[in-house]
């Protein structure tokens, strides 16, 4: 086993990687960049190289440096994480050239599986089912519009080098093809600098399943499947393992048609097969077709360790340092069932779009695995992918481990942040997921439903108000007031847009009335146990103006100061401001510039997507406040309007 390994990543999965090295008393490495100086990986970690600043090109991309530090602090291995560095196969042989051990597979490996079309011709000779479809070398629109009337509509446009969903188009028609194809290809073009594309026939119901494998470099076996159809715009939101509905016969199939994958590649280490599985009428053996294989240890891997037992960072550290597979395949079995849903920091109601902000309280409930990179205290940083935590529950049933999953994410308890809580608690309790009727097109099927903003009821506005003034711990409490003349005033809260006035009367250090939109409110302390209405209150948590009640995962209420309130106003209508942290991609204005209503002012990229920013008047621009190629915060200034008239005057 290795002595001291270095870990090339950040958030969770550096976490992850160290709580498994420290067990098998292994040291550990980490590296930071400038926005992770006070991170919880650089913390936890035996040591820590600073390597740049906060933009992935400048820290966790760089691969020299990564390496130098491995060689600066005797670390003999190198752990990738996801993500980053992951899937670089020049990065491999940078490791391994500094005689360092990458703990992964080989660069020929991850260079066989790199690209679709050359993966999807692999896996056919070695007689693994692939989706239909042409993924030949003639590229021409003419050639491929031929292709897809051949495959039969709807056709899947995918870019070969694609990820993360970008550069795919499904193609209901003929007669909408020529444009499908030229978009996805721009946005290959623009995302991987490689815009060759292959045509899929779109698979009915489709169910994504995959097959964790694991390789000595000769041999692998597989630990099962995972479901990951829940998905939100080709993205895994809630994944589970075993896959339900799942028989032995096209489990076998699977499993087997994953290790061919495998093994034909001489793979090493953790790695997973993906197919894309017919699910219009159940599973059969006949039904699922490889899509692609990840060369790396996937985010949703504690579903797997939740059901086979196996550590699979553990067996990553063992395999790369000389031993062989830890089991054989008979060695190996299913316990129970698994689910795992991703906690993100993201503004649902308003499009998924990801947010940042401080953590003022995070806290995970006991009876689910909650896999962290973030502690509270710490930042939901732009720079970086929003993700919380992976909440993991385990259960004997399909139905036991997913009421736990939703019990779970009832007990998340996050302020400072918006997060997808409700989002992932109304998936957890839906009904056709709890049936296990899965595939890909059922959050967009649903998506109204799943997509409501909790709305708090007097008795969560009555708690906030409560621990507003400081009354439920007693602090806020006035010594010395008459039972005779009760004390009465107002309180003002605002949750999202709205304000609130709340009037409080206190009828002791453990009575309140409150009266809430016309509704009084009856709140007494009993046993050191606060009740609304005789019903138990949810817990709270007051950081600063920030008053969170654990009701409906989570309702937060800004404490509004009335002597300040003028400050507070309806926000500045001239000033154009950056809804959500990202990098501004264009600035279009200039000062000076006259422009009307819609015009497009700027473009703002953040988290995979461009958002144009338009004119909310018609006007002129005054100043421009941000740089093109600046990385900003939610909130920050970036164009400032003002009326014809005043460039007159002035
Ligand atoms: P990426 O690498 O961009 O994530 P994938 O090839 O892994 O792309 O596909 C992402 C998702 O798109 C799959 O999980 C599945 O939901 C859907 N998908 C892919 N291929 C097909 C197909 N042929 N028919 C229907 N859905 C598909």
């Amino acid at each position: 086993m290795f002595d001291t390994i270095l870990i090339a990543n950040r958030g969770e999965i550096a976490c992850r990687v160290i709580e498994t090295a420290r067990r098998l008393g292994v040291r550990t490495v980490a590296v930071f960049s400038d926005a992770d100086r006070g991170a919880k990986h650089v913390a936890l970690a035996d040591r820590a190289v600073h390597i740049g600043g906060p933009a992935p090109a400048d820290s966790y991309l760089r691969a020299e440096r990564i390496v130098a530090a491995a060689l600066e602090t005797g670390a003999q291995a190198i752990h990738p994480g996801y993500g980053f560095l992951s899937e670089n196969p020049d990065f491999v042989e940078a490791v391994e050239a500094a005689g360092l051990t990458f703990i992964g597979p080989s660069a020929d490996a991850i260079r066989a599986m790199g690209l679709k079309d050359a993966a999807k011709k692999l896996m056919e000779k070695a007689g693994v089912p692939v989706v239909p479809g042409y993924h030949g070398d003639n590229l021409s629109p003419d050639h491929l519009s031929g292709a897809a009337d051949a495959i039969g509509y709807p056709v899947l446009i995918k870019a070969v080098a694609g990820g993360g969903g970008k550069g795919m188009r499904r193609v209901e028609r003929p007669a909408d093809f020529a444009a499908a194809l030229e978009s996805a290809c721009s946005e290959a073009r623009t995302a991987f600098g490689n815009d060759a594309v292959l045509i899929e026939k779109w698979i009915e119901k489709p169910r994504h399943i995959e097959v964790q494998v694991f390789g000595d470099g000769t041999r692998a076996v597989h630990l099962y499947e995972r479901d990951c159809s829940l998905q939100r715009r080709h993205q895994k939101v809630i994944e589970e393992a075993p896959a339900p509905g799942m028989t032995e016969e096209m489990r076998a199939a699977m499993g087997q048609a994953a290790v061919r994958a495998a093994e034909t590649i001489g793979y090493s280490g953790a790695g997973t097969v993906e197919f894309i599985v017919d699910g219009s009428d159940g599973l059969s053996p006949e039904g699922f077709w490889f899509m692609e294989m990840n060369t790396r240890l996937q985010v949703e891997h504690p579903v797997t360790e939740a059901i086979t037992g196996v550590d699979l960072v553990e067996w990553q550290l063992r395999v790369a340092s000389g031993e062989g597979l830890p089991c054989q395949q008979d060695e190996l079995s299913i316990n129970g069932h698994s689910f795992e849903a991703r906690l993100y920091a993201e503004d649902v109601p308003k499009g998924f779009l990801p947010a940042t902000g401080r953590l003022r309280h995070l806290a995970f409930p006991a009876g689910a695995r909650a896999d962290s990179g973030v502690r509270t205290g710490d930042d939901i940083s732009p720079h970086y992918d929003p993700m919380i935590a992976k909440i993991i529950t385990h259960g004997t049933t399909r139905a036991g481990a997913l009421r736990r999953l939703s019990s779970a994410l009832e007990h998340c308890e996050v302020a400072g942040c918006v997060t997808n809580l409700a989002f992932l608690g109304a998936l957890a309790t839906h009904e056709g997921f709890a049936r296990g009727e899965v595939d890909t097109g059922l959050i967009d099927r649903d998506i109204d439903a799943l997509v409501v903003a909790p709305a708090p009821g007097p008795r969560d506005i009555a708690l906030a108000a409560l621990a507003a003034e400081g009354l439920l711990d007693g602090t806020g409490f006035v010594d010395g007031f008459s039972m005779w003349a009760p004390l009465t005033r107002t309180v003002q809260l605002r949750h999202g847009d709205t304000d609130i006035a709340v009037r409080l009367t206190t009828l002791g250090p453990d009575a309140y009335d409150l009266v809430v939109e016309g509704q009084t409110v009856q709140a007494r302390r009993d046993a050191g146990r606060w009740q609304l209405d005789g019903q138990s209150a949810p817990r709270v948590v007051l950081t600063g103006d920030l008053v969170t009640v654990f009701a409906q995962y989570g309702l937060a209420f800004r404490i509004i100061d009335p002597l300040a309130r003028d400050g507070l106003g309806a926000g500045d209508a001239d000033l154009i401001e950056a809804p959500m942290p990202g990098l501004v991609k264009a600035l279009d204005a200039r000062p000076g510039q006259a422009v009307t209503k819609g015009d497009r002012l700027a473009v703002l990229e953040a988290m995979k997507m461009e958002h144009s920013l338009l004119a909310p008047r018609d006007g002129v621009v005054a100043e421009v406040l941000a740089e093109a190629g600046a990385q900003v915060e939610a909130g920050a200034a970036l164009i400032r309007l003002e009326d014809e008239e005043e460039t007159g005057e002035g």
